[in-house]
């Protein structure tokens, strides 16, 4: 036998994010179509080559896709919303971002389609939207054009379809409620439909995406896999790919359907092998995902090479791949110039995972172990580096006890000195951090980091940044006033560049969505703080003012989960790790003065696992890690959190784990609604319901202001209630910004007025 291997999807954004670029320029007018078409073009080219030149046997098509492959899926499907189709109905490229945007030349603005992150990755996805009895018509060509393009390049291909279960699951439903599978029939018709046109063009291999297969799903749905995959087999080979997880738990399903091979994703899931190899049938491809899709470390090319070894004599084909598409992986390590070269011989991006398929293939091919030997032993150096390892820390995280968890007091007492401490009028109001980020400031930055300035000039005219965000809150009468984050890139990096254990990349962009890429900080080694971060900032706005000032830090949750992690010590070692350094800086804030800290975060809810089982476990740490950074300070010192969505309803037992005196929150949008939860859930401390959404630059009414915290004060007491918008005003401008909180100002002055 002869094992063969390929990659689940490449990165599509190109080294130099040629696609935002391209894409945003089409979207403003700058380049034509077809200058765009040309570049996605030049991309699927060069990664196809690329993939060929590295040794990747089967090369992936159908990964490719402008703004995002789950609405190219819709486009395909022809389930585009009629607000965003064409007045006769039909659909072309503009549609596409049409519906991705709310917004096209031409057209009136009208409202984009959701978003939603994918699975538990930070990729986000068009959400598909079903109305009750709707139509499915294969409607968009691309997959098709793509195939024949990569034809005549003469590749030997593996188109990728999204798979009619998982694509129906993603969506939601618009309108009058119905179960979604009652849409199955009609949808597989187009599904048939594809894949007789796939065929048609002499192709062996489909890879069908079916990542709904590692959730618990309900039975209706598990059942349903079995009828689906008897109408779509027959065609092509259907390799069923499933990823982010283990799939054990569906496992009795998966083998009994009519499929020719199954791809399971080992980084992710747990299996034991042999039992798979026993149940999986014989004249099934099976495809091992040992190359971590999501993760920039090295593989270690050895272990794999021993699993994989002990179940080859038993199988007649094998196949060896990525865990999952390499969309969530930086495209190439060899121009990561300013990395140390000792830390960069540890990583491993798209293209080097495409190496380690490679050298994987040919080991185990040619039972020969030398050339993985010695890629893996770069990785064992990062083991017993000084870099990664330090005494301390451990110590530290060893002898954390039960009380490093826990306030001095319960709230109820928190709030009572709180409240004589500050004597705060009712309803008070303060903001969530960051105020405009505007082009002095972002070139102020650059300039710094550049070595243009010093630290002395940097300083100072950050300082004067702060001071006209001070005066501008004094200005309009806020109570609790923030320094206004200027020196801050991003509110993750930010952290990580000024902590041990972290590295950054110059080019390691990854696609997040549509055009939007991000660029994850590395934790590489055990983290600390050896200086204060926020302090002096910090300290300066509080000079400058009589009324207390909040200082600003982001949460150990949402620093692991925004960046690239380790993967030889656990998630909550690595959080706690974090939580600690917070800890340090949270009491020499309030050492120097600082009676308000507000520890942001935003990403609790993303960290959720993908199965509920596993939610207690994860929200018990995650819970934990707040608390070890907030807890060891005074009764009277007063603790914020901020959390930027609307979603507590099946989270509130953590919620009121976190113990913060208070919490403000993203409601806007919902009209408050999510409140109930907090009603019924009996939350105890102090709540700030956003009160206008920062993400529209129209400026919120009074009225409108004003009748959302009479139905805030329907759920909450008044006396728990505080006033400020959803979330960091740094995407606004400062015009937009100051009428903004004038009218949140005026309204609270008149609702106090009326109590
Ligand atoms: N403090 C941050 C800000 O105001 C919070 C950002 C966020 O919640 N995503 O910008
Ligand atoms: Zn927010």
């Amino acid at each position: 036998m002869t094992i063969v291997n390929h990659t689940l999807g490449f990165p599509r954004i190109g080294i130099n994010r040629e696609l935002k670029i391209a894409q945003e320029n089409y979207w403003s007018g700058k380049i034509s179509q077809q200058n765009l078409l040309e570049t996605g073009y030049k991309l699927r080219s060069e990664n196809w080559k690329k993939q060929q030149e590295l040794g990747i046997n089967f090369i992936p098509v159908g990964d490719f896709s402008w703004y995002d492959h789950v609405l190219t899926t819709s486009m395909m499907l022809g389930n585009v919303p009629l607000r965003h189709q064409n007045h006769d109905g039909s659909i072309n490229l503009d549609t596409l971002f049409y519906t991705a945007r709310g917004v096209t030349p031409n057209k009136p603005s009208v409202l984009a389609s959701s978003m939603m992150k994918w699975f538990n990755t930070n990729y986000h996805y068009i959400v598909p939207e079903f109305i009750k009895n709707q139509n499915f018509k294969l409607s968009w060509s691309q997959l098709f054009d793509e195939i024949d393009e990569a034809l005549k390049q003469g590749y030997k291909i593996k188109p990728i379809i999204l798979g009619p279960l998982t694509y129906l699951w993603l969506g939601k439903i618009k309108g009058a409620k119905f179960n979604k599978l009652e849409l199955l029939e009609n949808l597989l018709n187009v599904y048939q439909e594809i894949l007789i046109k796939i065929k048609l063009r002499n192709i062996e291999w489909v890879q069908i995406d079916e990542p709904i297969l590692s959730l618990e799903l309900p039975q209706q749905w598990i059942k349903s896999f079995k009828i689906t995959y008897l109408l779509l087999t027959g065609h092509v080979k259907l390799l069923l790919t499933t990823y982010f997880g283990s799939i054990y738990h569906n496992f009795d399903t998966v083998i009994q359907l009519p499929i020719q091979g199954l791809h399971i994703d080992l980084v992710d899931g747990k299996y034991n092998l042999n039992q798979i190899n026993k149940m999986v049938p014989n004249d099934w491809i099976l495809s091992l995902g040992v190359i971590n899709g999501r993760n920039i470390w090295k593989s270690d090319l050895l272990y794999w090479f021993h699993i994989i070894q002990s179940i080859i004599k038993y199988r007649t084909n094998l196949w060896i791949g990525s865990s999952c598409s390499l969309l969530h992986s930086p495209i190439d390590l060899d121009i990561e110039n300013a990395i140390d070269t000792k830390i960069k011989q540890w990583f491993s991006f798209a293209y080097q995972k495409c190496i380690e398929l490679n050298l994987l293939t040919i080991a185990l091919n040619n039972n020969d172990t030398d050339k993985i030997k010695s890629w893996s032993n770069k990785l064992y150096t990062h083991k017993y580096s000084e870099q990664v390892n330090n005494y301390h820390i451990q110590e530290r995280i060893n002898n954390i006890i039960t009380s490093d968890f826990k306030r001095q007091s319960p709230y109820s007492i928190r709030s009572i000195k709180q409240k004589k401490k500050f004597n705060f009028p009712i309803l008070p109001t303060t903001t969530i951090g960051s105020f405009p980020q505007t082009n002095d400031i972002r070139k102020l930055r650059l300039q710094y980091k550049n070595n243009n300035i010093n630290f002395q000039d940097y300083q100072k005219k950050i300082n004067q940044h702060i001071q006209y965000n001070i005066q501008q809150q004094e200005l309009l009468g806020i109570d609790v006033l923030v320094h206004g984050e200027p020196e801050r890139n991003d509110m993750v990096e930010y952290f990580g560049e000024h902590l041990n254990g972290f590295i950054f990349t110059s080019f390691g962009w990854v696609q997040s969505y549509g055009s939007r890429c991000v660029k994850p900080p590395i934790i590489i080694g055990d983290i600390y703080r050896s200086k204060p971060i926020t302090l002096n900032w910090t300290k300066y706005a509080q000079s400058i003012t009589k009324k207390p000032v909040k200082a600003m830090l982001t949460g150990p949750i949402t620093i692991l989960s925004w960046s690239f992690i380790r993967e030889d010590i656990s998630k909550k070692n690595i959080a706690y790790q974090i939580a600690l350094s917070l800890q340090d800086e949270v009491l020499d804030l309030e050492a120097s003065g600082i009676s308000i800290i507000q520890i942001d975060e935003p990403a609790l809810r993303e960290g959720l696992p993908l199965r509920q089982s596993k939610w207690k476990k994860y929200l018990s740490w995650a819970t934990k890690s707040f608390r070890l950074s907030s807890s060891q300070v005074q009764d009277t010192t007063q603790i914020h959190t901020h959390m930027c969505y609307s979603e507590f309803n099946d989270i509130m037992n953590a919620i009121v784990e976190l113990d913060a005196d208070v919490i403000t929150i993203e409601t806007a949008r919902s009209d408050m609604e999510l409140l109930e939860f907090f009603k019924t859930f009996q939350y105890p401390n102090e709540i700030g319901p956003g009160v206008y959404d920062i993400h529209s630059p129209n400026i919120p009414k009074i009225h409108n202001i004003e009748k959302l915290l009479i139905k805030a004060m329907r759920y909450i007491p008044v006396q728990r209630l505080w006033v400020n918008p959803d979330c960091g005003l740094k995407t606004r401008t400062w015009k937009e910004t100051k009428y903004a909180l004038k009218n949140m100002m005026i309204a609270t002055q008149n609702i106090r007025s009326h109590i």
